[in-house]
């Protein structure tokens, strides 16, 4: 049976390295991590994702600050608060949390946000930046940045000669995931919805990424011998078993089968989602280090 990959227990590694970070930042006279999260409307699961960052922003030490506006307000409006946080020297980070409301073009608001404080890695600069890589000054999206951390926990920082298939190409997960592990020496195929034959390229994966949104597509039979499975998938199914209206969640991955092949695995929920937030704070503080003029900590 493959390692599972505890993703609780890296990401409360790298929240608890954050804290310290901080504190030594702060006793060395610097200004506290900022951390700016906007929210538009109601959408309960963004509350949620919203309360959780902001919660773990003040764990860290951060200065945290919270917008949180109603389902009408205009775009004009929500460019003036970017603005103000762009312009705010105590702010290192800003996340607008999405989806937006339609009436907001969401593109628009992201390219608004300062390059040097998007730390959800979304602006055009910081995508160049990962594209070409220029990994030092770069943001990275916090999901793939994630994803590779656990990689590395299994494989080490230097994935040369590897084969690694991300099966998944949004811009959110499936393209910078593809380019951090290019920038690792991987061998990278990015496959979609029109691959042909995905099973049979999947078994060529040392390095297996599912971000597809589709529950447990990828059978045990796909996976290589000894690959690394990283499940980014998050899928809420029907759970009759566990009494009339309930739901559980699953990964993109049928894990039973797959942990019978895989070297290494990460699990639903535990796996890739807990390093989400994590990466989120240690974006911010790296933001905060550049801001001081410091070279950003390396987790
Ligand atoms: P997305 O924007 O919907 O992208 C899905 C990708 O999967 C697309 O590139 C699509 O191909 C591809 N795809 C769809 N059906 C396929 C098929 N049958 N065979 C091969 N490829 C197929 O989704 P996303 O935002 O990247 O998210 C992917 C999953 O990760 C979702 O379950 C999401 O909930 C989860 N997620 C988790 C976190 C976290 O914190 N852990 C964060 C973000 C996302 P085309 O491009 O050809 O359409």
């Amino acid at each position: 049976m493959a390692e599972v990959i505890d993703g609780k227990s890296v990401a409360e590694d790298v929240v608890r390295t954050v804290k310290a970070l901080t504190s030594e930042l702060v006793a060395n006279g610097k200004a506290k991590p900022g951390l700016a999260v906007v929210i538009v409307g109601e959408d309960p699961a963004s509350q949620v994702y919203v309360a959780s960052k902001s919660r773990t922003a003040k764990e860290c030490g951060f200065h945290s600050l919270q917008h949180t506006l109603p389902a009408e307000t205009s775009e004009e409006a929500l460019l003036k608060i970017i603005g103000d946080l762009n312009a705010d020297p105590a702010i290192n980070g800003i996340l607008v949390q999405l989806p937006l409301p339609a009436h907001i073009d969401a593109g628009k608001i992201i390219q608004t946000i300062a390059p040097e404080k998007d730390v959800d890695g979304f602006h055009f600069i910081n995508v160049g930046k990962l594209g070409t890589g220029e990994l030092e000054t770069a943001f990275v999206p916090c999901t793939p940045a994630g994803s590779m951390l656990l990689i590395e926990r299994v494989r080490g920082k230097d994935l040369s000669g590897l084969n690694a298939v991300v099966v998944g190409r949004s811009n959110i997960v499936g393209k910078p995931m593809a380019n951090l592990l290019l920038a690792a020496n991987c061998t990278v195929t990015i496959a979609h919805s029109r691959t042909k034959d995905l099973p049979a390229l999947a078994r060529t994966a040392d390095i297996l990424v599912a971000a597809v949104g589709r529950p447990e597509m990828i059978k045990g039979d796909w996976v290589k011998p000894g690959a690394t499975v990283i499940d980014v998938g998050i899928n809420r199914i029907p759970a009759p078993e566990k009494g009339e209206g309930k739901s559980r969640l699953v990964g993109d991955v049928a894990y039973a089968e797959a942990a019978r092949q895989a070297g290494a695995i990460t699990p639903v929920p535990g796996g890739v989602g807990p390093m989400t937030i994590a990466m989120l704070m240690a974006n911010t503080l790296a933001s905060a280090y550049l801001a001081a003029g410091l070279k950003r900590p390396s987790f």
